[in-house]
């Protein structure tokens, strides 16, 4: 089973990749309409509207622990 290199989120049905392509390794969530994979900024702009809509945080809270979070996955680790 794959992980999203975007988000973290665990992909168990082809539903879950970006136009059924399973030989992506992002999630549809993470994809843009084309299949194509979100930049950084706009996976952070989305997952920051997600956490102030789902657990009603602050946009500045929310801003700095979506960054936390995305920062911690394979797609977004900084390059050495
Ligand atoms: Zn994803």
């Amino acid at each position: 089973m794959k992980m999203c290199i975007a988000c973290g989120m665990p992909m168990t049905s082809i539903g879950d990749y970006p136009r059924l392509d399973i030989s992506k390794n992002y999630c549809k969530h993470c994809a843009r309409e084309d299949g194509s994979m979100q930049s950084f900024d706009e996976r952070w702009e989305n997952l920051t509207c997600f956490m102030i809509r789902e657990h009603k945080m602050d946009r500045i809270v929310a801003r700095e622990t979506a960054y936390t979070v995305l920062k911690k996955l394979p797609a977004w680790k900084p390059k050495r």
